[in-house]
């Protein structure tokens, strides 16, 4: 097999009601992502995402440095293609961010080919090693710009239709207020319901060592993003002075930086994303590195959940699934199956990232 083909695109995707978290907040999505086609006229589609801005450069990043570069390769060499374009054209300017971003694009289309031409649902190509229906939790209830009452309304409502694990973010600016609201969801959800807090990297460690303590009495599943992502060596002290597992990676590039986190203790639970490790061959790998240290991963949905529906189905140790079904409506043209609490296993063959034609036209903008 070889390829033919390869053509970038950008879409831009309003998704609503604004969503704010401690970092950043936003009223569209960007997909960027390639369509790799093949001689034996199978096609593979991979995307990235963007909370509104960036995509564009991302984009440039397909088109001059690794479009050129597929011509003429088989795409079941998708591991030695992952290294040409790793250290090719973009080692210089890149190595984390916007490189990593465009070639995660690039190596979740080739592994959905892989998986197309296998006649398999890629969870089952990678090793299908879980053939139970996973657990999920939504995030979708918990943004920071809602009212302490919108809040509780909507984690309330996610109960009803079936959620069990429910996540919130915090990182207002006087973190008294965030106590408050965790307090309010904790009594309206019930202690029955998982809850999970995301800090989004707003805190330091005095702030979240200090509050990290006293979020403890609401029993929460973990605490997510508490500071700046490469810095290490504060999460590690930071895991000393409160009892809240730490959860992180969705900001994370480099499998040598999720093992340096694991080396130096600083981490309860990967959340490895596939659209910005660098794909499905990276994220596999940090997987395995945490399966040998006993750690969970619950992969952060930076994809949306097209491709981790998949991922955590094929290793050991996942857990939950983080969903935010409302954000991708009508996108997909298979979309992620979810039902009171769990992620229904994908069937069809390939990485379920091909977009639904209709919505492909109308958002796209390059
Ligand atoms: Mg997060």
């Amino acid at each position: 097999m070889k390829i033919t083909r390869a053509k970038s695109f950008m879409l831009q995707v309003p998704i609503g009601r604004e969503i704010a978290d401690g970092m950043q907040a936003t009223k569209i999505l960007e997909f960027v992502g390639i369509n790799v086609s093949t001689d034996d006229g199978i096609t593979g589609t991979g995307y990235t995402i963007t909370v509104g801005a960036g995509g564009n450069v991302i984009k440039e990043v397909l088109d001059s440095l690794f479009v050129d570069e597929l011509a003429g390769k088989d795409p079941f060499n998708v591991k030695e293609i992952w290294y040409q374009l790793y250290y090719g054209k973009s080692h210089w300017i890149g190595r984390a961010g916007a490189t990593t971003m465009a070639q995660s694009a690039v190596d979740i289309a080739l592994w959905d080919i892989i998986a197309k031409s296998s006649e398999r649902p890629l969870w089952q190509v990678l090793g299908g090693c879980r053939t139970m229906d996973i657990p999920i939790y939504n995030t979708n209830a918990g943004w920071l710009n809602r009212t302490q009452d919108e809040l509780k309304d909507e984690m309330q409502a996610l109960l009803a239709e079936g959620y069990t694990a429910l996540k919130m973010k915090v990182g207002k600016p006087d973190p008294r207020e965030d106590y408050r609201r965790v307090k309010a969801v904790r009594k309206a959800i019930g202690d029955d319901a998982i809850l999970m807090v995301d800090a989004n990297q707003s805190w330091d460690l005095m702030t979240a060592s200090t509050w990290g303590r006293k979020l403890e009495e609401f029993d929460l599943t973990w605490l997510e993003e508490p500071l700046h992502p490469d810095d290490i060596k504060a999460h590690r002290l930071l895991k000393q002075a409160t009892s809240i597992p730490i959860a992180l990676g969705e900001h994370i590039y480099t499998t040598q930086s999720f093992r340096d986190y694991i080396d130096n203790t600083a981490v309860d639970i990967i959340q490895v994303d596939v659209c910005r490790i660098g794909g499905i061959t990276p994220w596999m790998e940090v997987a395995a590195m945490a399966n040998v240290h006993n750690i969970r991963v619950c992969p952060h949905a930076g994809d949306l959940m097209q491709v981790h529906q998949h991922l955590v189905k094929a290793i050991p140790n996942s857990w939950y699934l983080e969903v935010i079904p409302s954000l991708v409506k009508g996108l997909f043209e298979r979309p992620v199956q979810l039902k009171r609490g769990i992620c229904i296993s994908p069937l069809e063959p390939g990485a379920s990232t091909d977009f639904a034609e209709k919505a492909f036209r109308k958002y796209r903008v390059a």
